[in-house]
């Protein structure tokens, strides 16, 4: 067995169909009494919602959280924060609303309670990222782990399908590249294979009722295990593929993900081969990046990055952004092997 380092960060989960109710006895348990609530403007009646369960605990509502978090509306929410004199922030969407909450919490040390809805895996990770004039900075600091995450699944069965899917399959991408991390671990491996498991069976049960609570609970249930594996060991080629198409290229977040995991999973396949087999077992499938590029497939998901705004006149900057730096990677960075990479994924080619 390979030597490894682990180290358990501290967050409360609260899991379960309902647990949203148990909101205002968390708020206490962080000590706070005045919770400014975050959202999307998509989704402000939720945010509604739960400022109406808070009560006088709720200090307000700011619901313009956006993709990426810009600095601008980083910067106002924290005024908002100080002005209303909040000692904690609720964060209650995907991971655009959980980054801001993280934005505040990185400038006034607020504490989270994140209260996810889609399964990106945020909550889970001392990880943010603010965005400046187009750049998107990305760190670590252990005060933007939320404390508490609320997970409850009913509050997922509005989440549109094919969001659906491809929020699962960018969790299954943190799992799988968990797997074949550098600084990975036995806790982490096994977290991964249950969370791609957890999706594997989950996404075509959605996929065929949206409605069904046991699906979706398993679905939460991989989320925040995948979420884990992020939080806890270095990402690879494909989270910084999907960062530079994301970042350079304006492309969406879940889509790139679902999009690019087949063809980074079929480039380290001959570097990464146990890996592989714990992916592709997980998956109850005989191989890893055609069982990814198969389950997105045959959910409804984008397969091709021309079809989610790429042009093919970016395929050849891309290539050269990735290239920029050097990063651990199972198989070493080749030009034309991820020139190739993102053809493939630009084209929606089955990996064979
Ligand atoms: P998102 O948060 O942008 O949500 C997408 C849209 O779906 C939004 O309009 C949102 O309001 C809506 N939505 C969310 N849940 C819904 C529900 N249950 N029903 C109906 N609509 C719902 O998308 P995302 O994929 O969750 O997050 C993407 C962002 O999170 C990216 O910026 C990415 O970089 C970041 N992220 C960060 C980390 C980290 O560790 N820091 C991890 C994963 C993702």
């Amino acid at each position: 067995m390979k030597p490894f380092v682990y180290t358990a960060q501290a967050a409360r989960v609260v899991f379960g169909a309902g647990s949203l109710a148990r909101l205002r006895e968390e708020i206490e348990r962080v000590g706070a009494r005045r919770a400014l609530v975050l959202s999307t403007a998509g989704q402000r009646a939720s945010a509604e919602r739960v400022a109406d369960m808070l009560g006088p605990a709720a200090a307000g509502i700011f619901a313009r959280a956006v993709m990426h978090v810009p600095v601008e509306t980083a910067r106002e929410a924290r005024e908002v924060a100080r002005s209303l004199n909040a000692d904690c922030a609720v964060a209650i969407g995907g991971g655009s609303t959980t980054g801001l909450g993280k934005a505040i919490a990185l400038d006034s040390g607020l504490p989270i309670v994140a209260i996810p809805t889609t399964y990106a895996g945020s909550e889970m990770t001392p990880i943010y990222g603010i965005t400046e004039g187009g750049l998107k900075k990305t760190g670590r600091d252990a005060k933007v782990l939320p404390r508490t995450v609320i997970y409850d699944p009913q509050l997922t069965l509005g989440l549109p399908n094919t969001l659906s899917v491809t929020s699962g399959i960018n969790a299954i991408a943190h799992a799988a590249e968990g797997l074949y991390s550098v600084d990975g671990n036995p806790i982490m491996d096994l977290m991964a294979q249950e969370g791609i498991a957890a999706f594997a069976r989950s996404l075509p049960a959605i996929e065929a009722d949206p409605a069904d609570i046991e699906a979706r609970s398993n679905a939460l249930y991989g989320a925040w295990l995948c979420g884990t594996v992020l939080g806890n060991v270095g990402m690879a080629l494909h989270h910084k593929l999907c960062h530079t198409l994301g970042g350079s290229f304006n492309l969406p977040h879940a889509e790139t993900h679902t999009v690019v995991l087949p063809h980074a999973l079929a480039y380290n396949a001959p570097a990464a081969p146990e890996a592989m087999q714990r992916i592709a077992r997980a998956l109850g499938v005989a191989d890893a990046a055609q069982g990814a590029f198969d389950l997105a497939q045959r959910n409804g998901a984008p397969t091709a990055l021309r079809d989610i705004g790429m042009a093919a006149g970016d395929v050849d900057r891309a290539c050269e952004i990735a290239l920029q730096n050097q990063y651990p990677n199972p198989r070493p960075l080749e030009r034309d092997a991820i020139r190739q990479l993102l053809q493939d994924a630009f084209e929606g080619r089955r990996p064979s």
